[in-house]
């Protein structure tokens, strides 16, 4: 076992210092303010840069540090420029995370995109042979491709035969559902033989894998045979998806599977949502509180009733 921890935990500590680091700043920052509050009081406006306290009726430029108030600003218990924004922006950015977390599972699952398919269906063969074999012998009519709410037409087709031959023996057909072209091959060695898919490649898959397709048991296995890789070639898919764990086996299947870049996109656009949406009262408080003391400087200023400076004079 290894002594290091793991990044999911290293990154779960992150955030939960990057949280209180966060809870910090804002309980500072206001705990600055209180204190700031508690030094300026209502009757005596001070200059904002500096704190120097200006009298009505004085020049508009601070005798302490030359700024003009009026551009510079004035500050009173009351007149006080609004708390930071900038912590409660990255509490935000933080607290989505786990809430993205949480919903992304079940909007991957809803969303179309980054989709694959898989679509089997059992063949039962014919077991005629009077062998004692492993499992009864059947053909696996498969195929992949994209998607899982819209059209899904596989790139390619495959028949797989188990009949309990020696390894690599059992025929395996291919069919390309643009055209229906097939390759069969008689187990791995050997050039394939390539044609269209019909009822008699069908049949020649039968008797490849060693049975008789003219029996009444062989030409219901043809006829299944035909008829899946048809229906699988059109699209024609189980409606039904089954999970990946199910028994193998199961007569007919279609299990559908999200890439993980597409999750991992899912997830960010669901944290970008979040995020987005918890941005906005925050910016609306932000702005509230940013006119109300424009509001109020501006009544202040225009209520000391300051001079101008006067051009070349000394103040
Ligand atoms: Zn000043």
């Amino acid at each position: 076992m290894s002594m290091l921890p793991s990044l999911a935990r290293v990154m779960q500590w992150g955030w939960w210092l990057a949280v209180a680091a966060c809870c910090a700043w804002i309980i500072g920052s206001w705990v600055r303010r209180r204190m700031t509050s508690r030094a300026l009081s209502e009757d005596e406006p001070r200059c904002a840069r500096c704190g120097y306290i200006i009298v009505p009726g004085a020049s508009s430029i601070c005798p302490e540090c030359g700024t003009d108030v009026r551009r510079g600003g004035l500050l009173t218990a009351f007149v006080r420029p609004p708390p930071p924004v900038t912590p409660w922006v990255a509490l935000a950015a933080l607290l989505t995370v786990p809430a993205a977390a949480w919903l992304t599972p079940p909007v991957a699952e809803w969303q179309p995109f980054g989709w694959e398919f898989t679509v089997e269906q059992v063949v039962n063969l014919p077991d005629v042979r009077g062998q004692v074999r492993w499992a009864p012998p059947i053909a696996i009519v498969s195929a992949a491709g994209n998607g899982r709410y819209g059209r899904r037409v596989p790139r390619e087709v495959h028949v797989n035969t188990y009949v309990g031959a020696a390894f690599g023996d059992d025929p395996r057909l291919l069919v390309y559902p643009q055209d229906m072209r097939c390759l069969l091959r008689y187990g791995n060695s050997g050039d394939p033989q390539s044609g269209t898919f019909t009822r008699d490649v069908a049949a020649e898959v039968v008797r490849a894998a060693g049975f008789d397709p003219y029996t009444d048991a062989g030409r219901r296995a043809v006829e299944q045979l035909w008829q899946h890789v048809n229906r699988i070639a059109a699209g024609d898919f189980p409606p039904t998806p089954e999970a990946a764990w199910v028994v193998p086996l199961v007569d007919r299947r279609i299990t559908y599977r999200l890439r993980d870049g597409a999750r991992r996109a899912v997830g960010g656009v669901v944290w970008a949502v979040l995020f987005s949406l918890s941005l906005a009262p925050i910016l609306w408080w932000r702005r509230r509180r940013k006119r109300r003391f424009v509001m109020r400087q501006s009544a202040l200023i225009d209520g000391l009733g300051l001079r101008s400076p006067v051009p070349g004079g000394g103040g």
